[in-house]
């Protein structure tokens, strides 16, 4: 142990140089080739390069490499603005109004290319009442680029020509050391942008490495700062961490850290019914499966995962008031989805598919006539049976209730007719007293598709 630290300690002076204030760390030592960046990232640095600007690989990537993981995407930050960079490339748009950037385009490849932007100076910054930062697009130099990204693991350089890395803030130890460290002072970083406590458990959530204490420490007396953010960049955050491939990691870190409360507030109360946080665990494992499958997981089907339990207590209530179970359903998504709003803006374009799943709940029970081959016909059943098998994992229903389904859609029609349970004889009443109405569960608009995102 004490001969590796000293090894390292007197490895360390030999191999690596200063330039200006960035440490520079050689190929020799952190071992990542250009070779390992994409066609596309090595085409936007040679040619940037070749019409005398800096440009270097910057942020997630650099990280996932060191951490020898594959990288989502490449972006490149460059001292070129956004007009220079889009005059040395054939096929490129400038984006973006507030935050200019550019990407390129190689056949199906997007390079995303920034220009060093550096923090504003408290005194010259507008920020409002509680310190958020609201302007931070001013153009600066690869050093001041560094000092206004979040953790020092987001904050390497990478020059694919000369194979180095350029390090100002110690992001490289930190990063071989397994650790995310935000850079500067946590209170007025988290201050100036409280998502970076979210940021925080979603990226040492996915890339198992651990917060560094003196990040992690102020969160709990800064939480209510993320009250502040608009909700469309909460529910962006959210999404992510749900969609990250690592959503129980995250979920049970917000929970460790306490900042789930008014994030997602009616997990608040889902957290207290053993049999909802059961249906929840499940629902997650399920998504971080099927990420890691890459098989495509709808935003809809989860968020209606982590809405059930909320459901089945506002339509138990109504059916004890003696309402009509489809009608009580109705009320109850109208109510949970009006309440959840209120926090977290879950675009109204999921509801459909999310009450589509819902509704199609009560019709899994009816086993009798033609009603289970009419369900087999929705669009939608497979999200809908997946759903079922939730329930029936984490204790609410009963397992026979999943089997007989999965049997039944894959069964001949001799089977399936086997399978039929006989109609009950008050249902039987029921429907010869009344003429037969429109099937009670609304049509569905074909437009609000699942979006698979992965
Ligand atoms: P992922 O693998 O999830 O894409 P990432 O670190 O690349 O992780 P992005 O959201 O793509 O995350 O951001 C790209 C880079 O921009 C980050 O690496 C970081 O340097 C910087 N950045 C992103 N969000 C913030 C923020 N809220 N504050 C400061 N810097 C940020
Ligand atoms: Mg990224």
């Amino acid at each position: 142990m004490i001969k590796k630290f000293l090894k390292r300690v007197f490895r360390k002076p030999a191999k690596t140089k200063s330039v200006g204030n960035a440490q520079v760390i050689p190929f020799k030592l952190h071992g990542v080739a250009r070779e390992q960046i994409s066609y596309g990232a090595l085409k936007v640095t040679d040619g940037l390069q070749a019409a005398g600007y800096q440009a270097c690989v910057v942020g997630g990537a650099v990280r996932d490499l060191l951490l020898d993981r594959t990288p989502k995407d490449f972006d490149i930050a460059t001292d070129a603005t956004p007009e220079e960079v889009r005059r040395v490339f054939r096929r490129a748009r400038i984006i973006g109004r507030r935050f200019r950037l550019v990407h390129v385009m190689f056949g199906e490849e997007v390079v995303e290319v920034s220009t060093f932007r550096r923090m504003i100076e408290v005194e010259d910054a507008q920020t409002d009442e509680h310190g958020r930062l609201l302007r931070d697009n001013e153009f600066g130099d690869q050093e001041q680029d560094a000092a206004r990204r979040d953790f020092t693991a987001n904050a390497l350089f990478y020059d694919p020509t000369t194979q180095e890395i350029y390090d100002y803030h110690g992001g490289y130890a930190d990063t071989r050391d397994h650790l995310l460290r935000i850079i500067g002072d946590p209170l007025v970083r988290y201050r100036e942008d409280p998502v970076r406590m979210l940021r925080a458990v979603r990226l040492s959530a996915k890339l198992g490495i651990k917060l560094d204490a003196a990040t992690a420490a102020p969160v709990a007396e800064m939480k209510d700062l993320l009250d502040n953010v608009p909700q469309a960049r909460l529910l962006d955050e959210v999404l992510k961490m749900l969609l990250s491939g690592h959503s129980l990691e995250c979920i049970q870190q917000l929970r460790k850290m306490n900042l789930h409360h008014g994030l997602l507030p009616l997990l608040d109360v889902i957290w207290e019914q053993p049999m909802g946080e059961k249906f929840i665990m499940l629902a997650l494992r399920n998504t971080d499966e099927r990420l890691s499958q890459d098989k495509t997981v709808s935003p809809a089907f989860l968020f209606a995962a982590l809405l059930w339990h909320e459901v089945l207590a506002a339509w138990n209530l109504r059916v004890q008031q003696g309402k009509r179970p489809v009608g009580a359903m109705h009320e109850a998504m109208d109510e949970v989805l009006a309440r959840q709003r209120a926090q977290l803006a879950i675009p109204h374009r999921q509801d459909a598919v999310m009450k589509e799943i819902w509704l199609m709940q009560q019709r899994f029970e009816q086993r009798a006539g033609q009603r289970p081959f009419r369900l087999l016909e929705q669009p939608r059943f497979r999200a809908g049976f997946d759903f079922l098998l939730l329930r029936c994992a984490s204790g609410e229903l009963d397992d026979e209730l999943g089997l007989w389904w999965d049997e039944f859609q894959d069964a001949s029609a001799e089977r399936q007719t086997e399978m039929l349970q006989p109609e009950e004889a008050s249902e039987k009443k029921r429907r010869r007293r009344k003429p037969r109405r429109k099937p009670e569960i609304p049509a569905l608009d074909e437009s609000a598709v699942d979006e698979p995102v992965a």
